[in-house]
Parts: C-alpha cells; structure tokens; sequence
C-alpha cells in the first residue's frame, strides 16, 4: 500500500480529500455474486462430480460432524467482507472465518487488484505496478493449490500468504470478478504536473510498488477520478471505479430486461457467453491472458 504522505500528495493531486482505503466495494456486490452463481450454474449443469467437490470444500463442518453447503455465489463476497471497515458494504461484520483469513494474510487487501501502465500491452514479470501477491499472482497460487495431487504440485510459497482450500475457493471465485474490472488491472499514472500521462517504466520509477516516486501520481484504479456531470441513475457513484463496480452492472441488468435478478442475469449469461474468450490454455495462464 501506498504510505500516508504519498496518500496525501496523490490525493491532493486530484483536488480530493484524503481517500479511504482501496475500493471499499469493489466491483460491488452483485457484480460478484452473479460471477458466483455463473459459475454454480456451469458447475452444475455440466461438472457435478467437480460441483460435489467444491461444495463439500466450502462447506462449513458443525461440531457433530453435520454440514452446511455453501454456493459459490454466497461464498463471492466473503474477501471484501474480510477487509477492515466493509461492515456498510458487506451488511454484517467480519465473521470469524472471514477473521481468521485476514489474520493469516496481512496483505489480502492487495490481492484484489494489479495496477500496469495502460501503455502495456501485458502483464509484465517485476514491472511497474505489479506486485507478488496481487490479483494475477494470486489467481496463478489458488488454483496451483486447489489442483494439486501431491505436495509436489503445490504452489511456491508466497510470503504472508496462507489458505485452507476452502479460502483458496472463495477467494478464487472473488478475484475472477475482480480482474474483469479493468480499473483493477489497468491503472493510468501522471506525471507530478498531474496532467501528462506517463508510463513509470519508463520515467525510472519502476522498482518500487507502483512505479511511484516524488515525479510520479496514479490514480487509485479510478478511485481519484471523481465523477463529473449529472448525478447517475443509480447512486451513490461519485468516483469511476466505484461507477463501473456498482451503476455499471445495474445499468447491464435492466438492458438485458431482467430487472434486478441477480439469478436471472446469471442465467443469461452461462447460457450464451460472449465468443472469442474461450482458451486452450490451463487455468493457471488465464489470468495473465485476461490482464493483457
Ligand atoms: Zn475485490
């Protein structure tokens, strides 16, 4: 994270009062569940021996041994639900599960995102803006994790990274939302003039967490673009990250005429994805195919 000077100065740079943390609501909430309950509909429909497995993974064990199942689109949340302070997104407090995954990975507020240059055309290796915990790094850890057969199959170690199988799900299934928000993966940088693009890898900011130094603003993945203009339909949206999180999706299920239906917007969309995304690669390179 960035330290509170830097804060301070970027903020200043874009004429707002000192920000909160990253997005508190990132891609919001029904952006995430409806990621979620594609997935349980996919899983389902076309993968029950694989659908068996992952519920029986995410469900929580009671004392007598009994179970209680948990789909992916409940579970969808529960990495922003875990961040300090997200009780008026989340509707409820951290619960203890949620606790306990914070505790065992200090840094998971910065999983959800990566910030490379809009000049990039990919993700690169130790360039400007990434980072060894952030969202491709961690999509890549979970699903060597949940995949692997042997010990041997594990994942590398990451430091102040640590997940049972279920956290490694519900995180899974979080950070797919969150990648295909482009203000979590492309970030825009300015020069200290605050007005002229500039891509850190090349102004000699590069080696350090986004490529920030006393020459160099960015914008907080849109949180510093405040919203000009007319109020939106759908409030409260005052910044782009927080538009494209919350008003965007909204605005996406009354186009397609399904109103506020979290399940039928889900529906809509596992039975006729967009052409042209599917890959024959293995899941642990999409995220870098994503990102790009
Ligand atoms: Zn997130």
């Amino acid at each position: 994270m960035l330290t509170v000077p830097y804060r301070l100065a970027i903020a200043a740079c874009f004429g707002l009062l000192l920000a909160a943390p990253r997005p508190a609501a990132a891609w919001d909430y029904p952006g995430h569940r409806i990621v979620g309950a594609i997935a349980d509909q996919i899983l389902q429909r076309y993968y029950p021996a694989v659908a068996a497995k992952v519920y029986y993974t995410l469900a929580t064990k009671g004392a007598a041994g009994d179970l209680t199942y948990r789909s992916l689109s409940q579970v969808a949340v529960f990495p922003d639900c875990a961040k300090p302070n997200n009780e008026r997104w989340c509707g409820r407090p951290s619960s203890d599960e949620e606790k306990a995954y914070a505790a065992d990975n200090k840094g998971h507020a910065a999983f959800h995102y990566t910030d490379v240059p809009l000049q990039r055309t990919q993700y690169e290796e130790n360039s400007a803006g990434t980072e060894k915990t952030d969202v491709v790094h961690m999509i890549e850890y979970v699903v060597r994790q949940l995949r692997a057969k042997t010990p041997a199959d594990k994942p590398a170690k990451i430091a102040g990274v640590k997940l049972t199988d279920s956290e490694a799900l519900w995180l899974l299934v979080h950070l797919v939302g969150d990648i295909h928000q482009p203000m979590h993966v492309g970030a825009r940088y300015y020069a200290s003039d605050c007005k002229t693009p500039v891509d850190p890898n090349t102004t000699g900011n590069a080696g350090n967490h986004f490529g920030i130094g006393t020459t160099v603003a960015e914008t907080q993945g849109g949180n510093f673009i405040a919203l000009d203009g007319p109020a939106p339909a759908i409030p409260p949206a005052d910044n782009l990250h927080f538009y494209w999180d919350g008003t965007a999706v909204v605005q996406a299920m009354q186009a397609a005429g399904v109103g506020n239906s979290e399940a039928d917007f889900a529906k809509l969309l596992a039975a006729s994805p967009p052409n042209g995304l599917a890959t024959t690669e293995p899941p642990e390179k999409w995220p870098r195919l994503w990102v790009a």
